[in-house]
C-alpha cells in the first residue's frame, strides 16, 4: 500500500537542507524584523489613505445638517495620511467653499507660513476642520452642526493617528476638549484628546486661529503662536528652526 505523504515533514526537511547548505541566510521567504515592520507600516498607511478617501467621499455627499444645501463644495480636509501633526480649524470660509480645500484663503496663507517656519511642508501634515461645510457669512458653528459633523473628524483622527493635534482657535479647542474654557486659558499647554474607550489619548496643543492672528497681528500674539509651535516641535523631537523675526 502507498504511504501517505506527511507534507509538514517534507517542508521541514526542505528548510533543514536549505539551512544546511546556506547557513540559513538565503531562506527566501524570511524577511528581517525591520523589513517586516516596514511592510506592516506601509500597509497601515495605504489603508489610512484609503479610509481618508472614503471619509472624503461621504463628506461630499453629506446632507446631515442645513449647511449641506448651502455649500458650493464640502471641505473634507487634506494632507498626509501618516501625518504626525493634525491641524484642526473651525470651518471653511468663502475661499475654501469655492475650492473644496481647507485653509486656502488669507488665514490659510498664514498657516502655510507657520508650517514653513516649523521647517515643515503642507504635505507633511494633515489639515482639517470641525465643520466640513461653510456656515453662511462665516457665522459661528451651531451645536447641532458640530454634532452632525464631528464624527467625520473623529474618523479622520482614527485613521491618521497623529501624535499631536494642533487646535486652531476656540471652537476647535473647546469642541475637541469638551470644555467651555477660553482660548486664552487653553493655549500654550498640552491637553489630552480622548479618542475613545481603549484608545490612547492624543496630545493636543491649542493656539490662536490664524484668522484671529490676522485681525490682531501684534508681535506679542505672533510670539505666542510661535511659542506654542515650538512646544509641538520639541514634543515630537523635531529641530526648532531659529527665527529672528516673528
Ligand atoms: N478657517 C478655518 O477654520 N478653516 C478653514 O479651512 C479656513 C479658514
Amino acid at each position: 500500500m502507498e504511504k501517505d505523504i506527511d507534507i509538514t515533514k517534507v517542508v521541514r526537511q526542505h528548510f533543514e537542507m536549505d539551512d544546511f547548505f546556506t547557513g540559513g541566510f538565503t531562506t527566501k521567504t524570511k524577511a528581517s524584523e525591520p523589513e517586516l515592520q516596514q511592510q506592516r507600516d506601509n500597509a497601515a498607511f495605504a489603508n489610512a489613505a484609503a479610509e481618508l478617501e472614503e471619509i472624503a467621499t461621504e463628506v461630499r455627499q453629506c446632507r446631515k445638517c442645513g449647511l449641506g444645501s448651502l455649500r458650493t463644495n464640502a471641505v473634507p480636509g487634506e494632507g498626509n495620511s501618516k501625518a504626525r501633526i493634525l491641524f484642526v480649524g473651525e470651518g471653511p470660509g468663502a475661499d475654501e467653499d469655492a475650492q473644496g480645500r481647507p485653509f486656502v484663503g488669507r488665514a490659510g496663507q498664514l498657516l502655510d507660513k507657520i508650517i514653513k517656519a516649523c521647517g515643515l511642508k503642507r504635505s507633511d501634515v494633515f489639515i482639517g476642520n470641525i465643520l466640513k461645510c461653510r456656515p453662511p457669512d462665516n457665522r459661528d458653528p451651531r451645536p447641532e452642526e458640530i454634532i452632525s459633523c464631528l464624527p467625520y473628524l473623529q474618523a479622520q483622527i482614527e485613521s491618521i493617528k497623529p501624535e499631536i493635534i494642533v487646535a486652531l482657535g476656540a471652537h476647535a479647542a473647546r469642541t475637541l476638549l469638551n470644555t467651555n474654557k477660553s482660548i486664552g486659558q487653553l493655549r500654550g499647554q498640552f491637553h489630552e484628546y480622548y479618542a475613545g474607550i481603549g484608545r490612547p489619548p492624543i496630545k493636543l496643543m491649542a493656539t490662536y486661529h490664524t484668522a484671529y492672528l490676522l485681525r490682531n497681528y501684534s508681535r506679542e500674539n505672533r510670539e505666542r503662536v510661535w511659542e506654542d509651535m515650538k512646544k509641538v516641535l520639541a514634543e515630537l523631537g523635531l529641530p526648532i528652526p531659529e527665527h529672528t523675526r516673528s
